[in-house]
């Protein structure tokens, strides 16, 4: 039977905050803090267990083999796929939408098609469909976010049509906090028979992701900000597709057969993982995924949406702050903007008080312009977070409006 974790005593797993008590970590949208057991893991297997994987007949090698393998299992569980082949290890979100694009899509894009994206994609959700359209001839279209953030999905329809070959839309948007109606968009895509991939980078691990509720075709995420290692990402493809995906790098380890004239690929997602694999990496991600397992869903969802909410009321108590985005559905990420200070200089007058916020355009410099700011101030929440942390940081705001008046 699994442990239920407590988040009241959760921070006393997460050993940065030991080295550093003061710490109010609320960059949580950028990369998650690591629990003791994914470090261990790492640790561990480098002192204990080092190998390599898939090629060695002697037990260290498939000891590693094992436990690789189990994170794809584990990984499969935690999206509900059915099949662990649906899912390949990449080096984060942005390779796994990367492999979409250039395997997968690029080959069936002429000129005179379309790609459709939202308004506030993730640099990384946004560039490789722009390149691919300019390299293609085909066009980028944009559905649009209305004043408080959402997504106009009414507008979705319009935007679709017989040539629009993907939809691409993050689950939730990293800046603005939207969480995005994924099931209604993969409906609408559908019935014109165009795939759809989620970047779920921002929502997996916290939120709930379910491919076959949804029906999705590809979704890309990161270890990295779901307590998990860095360098190490998902690709999960649907098996209508698994075929259709070339190699996207070439070399050992995806092969089934190899001549000087030609070669034969294994099949997805192996026909992915040539080379050596962040294989601690992908191992660590594992215990990752067991940590996430020991925790309550809804009780992290709460929390966190619950600090969330206080953080903003006590934001708009403070009075000349601005709030970017007030979407009805959104995640526990913040921005905003204080009148007349830089966000900037936001960030590092919270830093110099130990409080880690990001300010900037958060790789998302089109929807920023588009709200007719260049930047904002992000403060993100997990579940080692606490009252303390937001009242320390409304506190360090006051006395930073002051220190500026
Ligand atoms: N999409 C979203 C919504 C993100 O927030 C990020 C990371 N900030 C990425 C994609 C890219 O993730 P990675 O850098 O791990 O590839």
């Amino acid at each position: 039977m699994v442990m239920t974790l407590s988040l009241k005593s959760i921070k006393s797993q997460f050993p940065i905050f030991m080295h550093r008590p003061e710490l109010v970590y609320l960059d949580n949208a950028a990369t998650s803090q690591k629990p003791q057991s994914v470090i261990q893991t790492i640790t561990d297997f480098y002192e204990k267990e080092n190998a390599n994987i898939h090629r060695g007949l002697y037990e260290l090698s498939g000891n590693a083999t094992r436990r690789y393998e189990e994170t794809r299992k584990k990984i499969a569980d935690l999206i509900g796929a059915t099949d662990p082949k649906t899912i390949a290890f990449t080096k984060g979100t942005t390779e796994s939408i990367n492999i979409i694009v250039h395997s997968f899509l690029k080959k069936n894009l002429h000129k005179g098609d379309n790609v459709v994206i939202t308004a506030m994609e993730h640099h990384a959700n946004l560039i490789p469909w722009q390149q691919v359209c300019k390299q293609t001839g085909a066009t980028l279209s944009v559905i649009p976010v209305n004043t408080n953030g959402e997504l106009m999905v009414e507008k979705f329809n319009e935007l679709l049509n017989r040539n629009t070959k993907m939809v691409a839309v993050t689950h939730i948007s990293n800046v603005l906090g939207a969480i995005n109606p994924i099931e209604e968009i993969v409906s609408i895509a559908h019935k014109k028979n165009i795939p759809v991939l989620i970047d779920a980078a921002q929502s997996a691990g916290h939120h709930s992701i379910d491919v076959k509720k949804w029906n999705v075709d590809f979704i890309a995420f990161s270890a990295h900000k779901m307590f998990g290692p860095m360098g190490t990402g998902v690709l999960y493809c649907k098996e209508k597709y698994a075929k259709q995906i070339d190699p996207f790098n070439f070399g050992g380890g995806s092969i089934k057969n190899v001549e000087f004239e030609q070669t034969e690929f294994l099949d997805y997602p192996y026909s992915q993982e040539a080379g050596t694999a962040n294989i601690p990496g992908v191992i660590g991600l594992g215990t990752a995924i067991d940590f996430i397992n020991q925790l309550d869903s809804n009780e992290v969802v709460r929390h966190t949406k619950n600090l969330t909410d206080i953080f903003k009321d006590k934001l708009k108590s403070i009075g000349k702050i601005q709030i970017i985005g007030d979407a009805k559905n959104f995640g526990s990420i913040v921005s905003f903007n204080v009148e007349n200070i830089h966000p900037h200089d936001v960030a590092g007058f919270l830093g110099n008080e130990n409080i880690a916020v990001r300010a900037g355009h958060h790789c998302t410099q089109p929807l920023l312009e588009s709200m007719g700011i260049s930047a904002t101030v992000r403060a993100s929440f997990s579940i080692y977070n606490t009252m303390n942390d937001v009242d320390k940081t409304i506190e360090a705001l006051i006395a930073l409006k002051k220190f500026w008046s």
